[in-house]
């Protein structure tokens, strides 16, 4: 038997799961670390802690399958996208916090950037739209924050990365200095036609080639870890950003096939095929992934804030529930939501609004209203807001989207997924595996270490747990549409 080790690095938490070579996981172990929050709107990770984290999970996970390392054929990555780090080559050591994905400090130099009319170069080379969330912001805001950054960054000295790159250089000893070309396509500073570093975005944001990674593709041959780490020579052969991987870990390998995540957030992402995809509708065209040396491969993406984590503010914010799978047993008192709305802007609103203004709003309760009515629409407004997002696609590919696959925690719940089914008026299609995300690392991993000879093999190895169709009218349906873009509107432009 064949083994892969999966290293799962996400926003919170840090996870190692070894996969048999039928894709089953035969040990998980997770980590929680540190969130430095050193002022309102600021969200830092020690990058020492993440690569100590990953390592003891690593270690852990191959200690509870009982497996030697040297039977482990292949490592792959995914993880927390944008979040960046600037370390020093030669020591290894970070010469600054990593800068979150969440983080907003560079929101004045990137409406600058907007204003001064940088905005159609930007979205033209990299498929993303202006906003402190990419890379490069970050990068920047280091690189003058520490002592002579600029020319350390340009004589070699420091090297910068986004998390799977961290990690690949501290899994090699240093020996690689790479970034698969998913995580490269959300640096705002990659070109996603060529796939290789962009002269006039380096130079807008003042950035060094010499402090940035070689792009390599997402399954390959990408390093070798280093035997005193994990115990053997494993070689690396997958790298992917995480929602990119969930992509791929729902085998969303055809085109027009669409996924949605269901996490703290919620990811929603069509695969293109080998066609970059501008979006007309305020969306993202991304780096789906590369395999070896077959042509890039795209998606459109489409993000919500407030996922799941409405359902947290339920039970952390209002007190309503007290874990979040009560949400369901709540809101399946009630048949609909009474009229109420929740628009869960709580930190503005993403794709397609990007109105980081707007404020969350409750919307329509009378004296008949109860806390039963509230859980019901916030699980209607996290579907509201995905519904959005499917009908902006379906606006830009003029095609209307038949199934979609759905993964995350949220997604367990039958009541949620019943709505979507309803307000999309198409299938939706859970998975058994709803861990999307390891998954699609472990299959990119197992790909590049020639363990399966393509990606039909792995068909088989996808099964649906349970599918959801609509069960309302067409006319109901744009009713209650018509009703949550009165509500959206009234929660717009509410902070300014
Ligand atoms: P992330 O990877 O972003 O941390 P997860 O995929 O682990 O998120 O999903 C966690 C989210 O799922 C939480 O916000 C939680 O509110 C929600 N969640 C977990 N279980 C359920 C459930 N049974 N019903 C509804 N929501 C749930």
């Amino acid at each position: 038997m064949k083994y892969i080790l999966a290293l799962d690095q996400g926003t919170t938490s840090s996870r190692s799961i070894i996969y048999d070579e039928n894709l089953k996981a035969v040990a998980t172990v997770q980590k929680e670390f540190t969130q430095h929050f050193p002022q309102p709107g600021l969200v830092e990770h020690d990058a020492a802690e993440i690569w100590e984290s990953i390592l003891e999970t690593a270690r852990g996970a191959i200690a509870m399958a009982g497996i030697k390392p040297s039977e482990i054929a292949s490592i792959g990555i995914t993880n927390q996208r944008e979040t960046v780090v600037v370390w020093d080559r030669k020591t290894g050591e970070p010469v600054h916090r990593a800068i979150v994905w969440q983080d907003r400090r560079t929101g004045d130099f990137m409406s600058a950037l907007r204003e001064g009319g940088k905005e159609p170069l930007v979205q033209q080379r990299t498929g993303l739209l202006l906003d402190p969330y990419f890379s490069a912001s970050k990068i920047h805001w280091i690189l003058r924050e520490i002592p002579d950054g600029h020319a350390r960054a340009a004589s070699g000295e420091l090297a910068a990365g986004t998390v799977d790159s961290w990690l690949i250089f501290k899994l090699t000893g240093g020996a690689s200095h790479v970034t698969d070309v998913s995580n490269a396509s959300r640096t705002m500073l990659m070109n996603i036609r060529t796939g290789d570093w962009d002269a006039d975005l380096m130079a807008l944001f003042n950035i060094p080639r010499a402090l940035l990674p070689e792009i390599v593709s997402s399954s390959g041959n990408l390093g070798k870890a280093v035997p005193a780490l994990l115990g053997a020579s494993i070689p690396i052969c997958g790298a992917i950003g995480d929602q990119q991987s969930a992509l791929f870990g729902q085998l969303c390998t055809k085109p027009g096939l669409v996924k949605c995540t269901y996490g703290t957030g919620c990811f929603l992402l069509v695969f293109t095929g080998s066609d970059a995809i501008s979006s007309a509708n305020r969306l993202l065209t991304t780096v789906a992934w590369r395999i070896g040396d077959q042509p890039l491969q795209y998606a459109v993406e489409g993000s919500v804030f407030m996922g799941g984590a409405s359902i947290q503010w339920l039970r952390d914010g209002l007190g309503i529930i007290r874990s979040a799978p009560e949400v369901n047993e709540l809101a399946a008192r009630v048949n609909d939501s009474g009229g109420v709305y929740l628009v869960p802007a709580f930190t503005g609103l993403g794709a397609p609004y990007w109105d980081s203004e707007a404020r969350g709003t409750l919307l329509g309760m009378t004296r008949g209203t109860t806390s039963a009515h509230i859980a019901r629409a916030t699980l209607d407004g996290i579907a509201f807001q995905v519904a959005d997002l499917v009908t902006a696609m379906e606006k830009d590919s003029g095609k209307k989207i038949t199934t979609l696959r759905v993964d995350g925690g949220a997604c367990a719940s039958n009541l949620l997924m019943q709505t979507q089914a309803d307000l999309l008026g198409c299938a939706v299609e859970r998975p058994s595996n709803i861990e999307s995300t390891a998954l699609g690392a472990a299959m990119l991993a197992g790909l590049g270490a020639g363990i399966w000879p393509n990606i039909e093999t792995l068909a088989k190895i996808r099964s649906v747990d349970r599918r959801f169709e609509p069960t309302i009218m067409a006319r109901d349906r744009r009713a209650r549409l018509k009703m949550w873009k009165r509500a959206v509107k009234r929660s717009q432009k509410w902070a300014s």
